[in-house]
């Protein structure tokens, strides 16, 4: 039997197991992926022969290095960092930098298999990677931050270039990290280039941005409820997280008439029954970015609400669940839950939220459910904009960059509709954005033949 003989799904994932000892995440999102591609590739005989899955499930290079630091009180830490160059197959390597204590090898390399499938569905010429390190940025001084991330970029710079790898943000990484990190690398390659997205807007940063990821997760989530001739206004939803995603996703449902009953943090949910207006959302977006408070002094702030310690906000009664905190945070029994609650339609603003047996619950309910490779693209597409923008040395102007958004990620829920269409109305989003996002990759990798 030659190697490319077709092998079936179990097989192909024990190989992935056994290849990836202790890696449960990364295993966890081929997984995901795989169950679709099989289908898909069942009859497509060059796909197998190219081994194209094995091979976008083996990323190009993991660079992994020591991060030294010296912190106020004049410590020598020691971090590990990493960059995952997952596949650059349509275009330089992108995707974020993530600084928490729970980063692993596993956790990058799940995020930059991810992001090869995520960039691919924005139409924008970006290949997929992920980086980051172990470093919690909680409790730290703004001078140990700074530090930290000079010291990453020292090693880092010399992985990545406007051509090359594009990082940008991810959790503990916002625009204060990127202009630390851009500042080492300017002052390392005496080079002002576009080799970083997430920047200021003086120094070459875009519009939206910032906001790009969570509006896009709601515009996604507006275009599957008009498959329904639905739309926003009136509905509930339930938000996790209080970061970037969380807070723009949450001012985005608002402003298009929904109304947000929770928003978390890792210490605990909080539930304000009167919903969160854009006065209450301005306030935890400056406590937890500026003051760098916990979501819990909420209630303090704002009395008819209530805090819930260490729970997750999944059994709130609600039409809408946008999970916008980090990966594995919704599991198969919050579910169950949410769908016995009525909740009709799933958005994910964070990467890999749902666990697999919560999509299979999801997927077997028929809701409307999209998965963050899909849903959460709106970031890396105003990434890819600001590339663009780069390279040509100008800034476009505000409401041609939401109107490009807006494009975009229609233009992502076309191509799960062309791919996930199962008939009877219902769509699995989750095959359409993996099998959409997977032919443009693979397509291209069949094209440069064996490398
Ligand atoms: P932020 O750092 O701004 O916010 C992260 C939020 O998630 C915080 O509220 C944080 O709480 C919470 N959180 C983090 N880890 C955990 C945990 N283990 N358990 C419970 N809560 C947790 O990050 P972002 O908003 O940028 O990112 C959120 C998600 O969205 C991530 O999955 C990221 O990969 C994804 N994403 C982000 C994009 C972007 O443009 N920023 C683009 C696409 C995807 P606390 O403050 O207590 O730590």
């Amino acid at each position: 039997m030659a190697v490319s003989d077709h092998v079936d799904l179990p097989t192909f994932m024990e190989g992935v197991k056994k290849r990836n000892p202790y890696q449960p995440e990364f295993v966890q999102a081929v997984q995901e992926v795989a169950e679709d591609i099989f289908e898909f590739i069942e009859d497509k005989e060059e796909y197998h022969a190219q081994q194209i899955l094995r091979r976008i499930a083996e990323p190009d290079r993991v660079v992994s290095f020591r991060v030294c630091w010296e912190d106020d009180n004049g410590n020598v830490r020691v971090q590990r960092g990493w960059r995952v160059q997952n596949n650059n197959a349509i275009g330089p390597y992108k995707g974020g930098i993530r600084f928490h204590p729970s980063v692993t090898e596993s956790v990058l390399k799940f995020l930059a298999f991810e992001q090869t499938f995520k960039n691919a569905l924005t139409g924008l010429p970006m290949g997929g990677g992920k980086g980051g390190s172990n470093f919690n940025p909680k409790g730290k001084s703004v001078r140990e931050i700074m530090r930290f991330c000079q010291s990453f970029m020292t090693e880092l710079y010399r992985h990545i270039g406007a051509d090359i790898d594009v990082p940008a943000g991810d959790i503990g990484v916002g625009g204060r990290e990127i202009g630390f990190m851009f500042g080492q690398y300017k002052r390392i390659t005496n080079n002002f280039t576009g080799v970083l997205t997430g920047k200021g807007l003086e120094w070459g940063g875009s519009l939206i941005r910032t906001e790009a990821t969570g509006y896009g997760a709601v515009y996604f989530l507006a275009n599957m409820l008009a498959t329904k001739g639905e739309d926003l206004v009136g509905k509930t939803a339930v938000i996790s997280g209080s970061g970037n995603v969380a807070t723009h996703a949450a001012e985005k449902i608002v402003q298009l008439g929904g109304k947000v009953l929770t928003l978390s943090d890792s210490g605990g949910f909080i539930h304000d029954p009167d919903g969160l207006d854009q006065e209450k959302i301005n306030w935890v977006k400056s406590h937890k970015t500026h003051r760098r408070g916990r979501i819990e002094e909420y209630v303090e702030a704002f009395p008819n609400a209530t805090f819930h310690a260490g729970k997750t906000p999944w059994g709130v009664p609600c039409y809408l669940a946008l999970p916008c905190a980090t990966q594995n945070e919704l599991l198969g029994d919050d579910a169950r839950t949410l769908i016995a609650n009525g909740c009709k339609g799933v958005s994910e603003g964070a990467n890999m939220p749902t666990d697999l047996d919560g999509v299979h619950v999801f997927k077997a309910a028929k809701i409307l459910y999209a998965p963050g490779k899909a849903s959460n693209a709106g970031g890396v597409a105003v990434s890819g904009l600001e590339m663009s923008q780069n390279s040509e040395r100008r800034s476009w102007k505000e409401d041609e960059l939401q109107q490009m958004l807006k494009d975009i990620m229609a233009g992502i829920h076309q191509s799960c509709l062309a791919y996930g269409d199962q008939g009877g109305g219902y769509i699995d989003y989750v095959k359409g954005a993996n099998i959409a996002g997977f032919k443009k990759v693979a397509d291209a990798m069949l094209a440069f033949g064996v490398v």
